[in-house]
């Protein structure tokens, strides 16, 4: 491994960074699990991008029928795309969403959402979360404040705290969070920036994965179409079913957004994201733009995507979702009656933050704890990693077919790993 390593820094250079302690080979995919040259088998709960499994033979199958037929861009008529907007556009039938745009990746899809938000309300103001993760492009990084350091945040930008009830102390969270939105908007205002829209990741996943209580973002997307802006919901960790109650994490809310992103699980580890957006959003954009991007849309990304919807709702994997992760999350629940530790276990669906602090009183953020506990859960055949602002949230969604079975050996591993054994 170390030699590996060493090759790796020489040829790739210094921006990429390796997972764990003991960083890990991975040469097959199956299922739950990730394997390595050995044949040693990782229980692989930290991906909601292989969300139907690794390989999956359905969407295999799909991309192999027609990579052997015709893979090629969206300048010719070809039926995948269209079906694959029908099929998902089916999806939010009580919204105007009613177009979609393909994009190869999730920064793509945030960083043309961002566009159309400029071009419709001709502002260039956003509003994100203090720890949120919305890509890596030039525009999308400058509101990407998970980034930290490494990138200067716009002077067009403004974060609100993000929603953390654990830390809210009785506190009327969804007033707050309007205020919140509120104030960042006037604060726009006053500096001569016009709002074009507030994005949020509707679970909040990098925030610290902050779903409770359903239904606080109503107030805030209401003060943002208020002041002229969009309402963005970023649906590129909470979407395809990952909340076990809908298909789509904003509809928690019962909030309707001008734009939704799309990506991770989209294709089940094949490179496709975008976006659904209103007419209304679209118009102007599309009346000055023209879009064309070589690679998304594709045809074989295309049957990808159809294979996962199929997939979804052929195996039930919404309801799955819901079953397990309750599962999950009560095992661990268990476990705080005997790990001063956790703090705090939330989540909903097949996504669960494990809040780790040094005080329960003051609910102080243990990271260090944090970072062995991920890094012996490695050791021990559990992948996960952490989150939040105090990098001290273990952040757990495992591929959505994640088993009973499976879900009380993440339970028994983290105890393990709790214990320091
Ligand atoms: N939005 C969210 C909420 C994300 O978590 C990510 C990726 N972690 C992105 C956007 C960017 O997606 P991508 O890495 O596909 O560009």
């Amino acid at each position: 491994t170390a030699a590996m390593i060493e090759r790796r820094d020489a040829l790739l250079g210094p921006a990429y960074r390796l997972m764990y302690e003991h960083p890990l080979h991975i040469v097959r995919g199956e299922g739950v699990w990730l394997i390595d040259p050995d044949g040693r088998r990782y229980l692989d709960i930290y991906n909601n991008v292989a969300s139907l499994g690794h390989c999956h033979p359905a969407v295999t199958e799909a991309i192999c029928n027609q990579v052997k037929v015709l893979a090629t861009n969206t300048r010719y008529l070809h039926d995948t795309i269209l079906e694959l907007a029908e099929r998902l556009l089916a999806t939010v039938p009580e919204t105007d969403l009613t177009h979609l745009m393909l994009t190869c990746t999730g920064s793509e899809a945030n960083d043309l959402a961002y566009r159309i938000a400029q071009v419709r309300t001709g502002g260039t103001g956003v509003i994100v979360t203090d720890t949120a993760y919305h890509g890596f492009t030039d525009a999308v990084s400058k509101f990407s404040p998970s980034l930290g350091v490494t990138v200067d945040l716009g002077v067009h930008v403004r974060l609100v705290p993000a929603p953390r009830l654990y830390h809210a102390e009785g506190a009327d969270l969804s007033e707050r969070f309007t205020r919140d939105v509120e104030a960042a908007i006037a604060d726009l205002k006053r500096h001569g920036i016009k709002p074009a829209a507030l994005i949020v990741d509707s679970l909040f996943t990098s925030d610290g994965i902050l779903p409770e209580p359903a239904g606080f973002l109503k107030g805030a997307a209401e003060a943002i179409k208020r002041a002229g802006g969009l309402f963005i919901a970023d649906e590129v960790q909470p979407g395809f079913g990952r909340t076990g109650e809908h298909m789509w994490g904003f509809q928690r809310h019962g909030v309707i957004p001008d734009i939704v992103t799309l990506g991770k699980p989209m294709g089940n580890g094949q490179p496709i994201a975008g976006l659904l957006a209103t007419a209304d959003a679209l118009a102007e954009f599309g009346k000055n733009s023209r879009y064309f991007n070589t690679f998304a849309g594709n045809t074989v990304s295309c049957a990808a995507a159809l294979a996962v919807l199929d997939t979804i709702e052929k195996e039930g994997l919404v309801q799955h979702a819901a079953r397990v992760g309750k599962l999950l999350r009560d095992g661990i629940s268990e476990l705080a009656s005997r790990h001063e530790a956790i703090g705090d276990v939330r989540g909903v669906g097949m996504f669960v933050g494990v809040e780790l602090v040094s005080d329960r009183a003051t609910r102080a953020p243990d990271r260090e704890l944090t970072t062995r506990v991920v890094n012996r859960m490695r050791d021990k055949g559990v992948l996960l990693s952490a989150c939040a602002m105090g990098h001290n949230v273990l952040k757990i969604r495992p591929p959505l077919v994640l088993s009973a079975e499976q879900a009380g050996m993440v339970i028994e591993v983290l105890d393990e790993a709790l214990t320091g054994r």
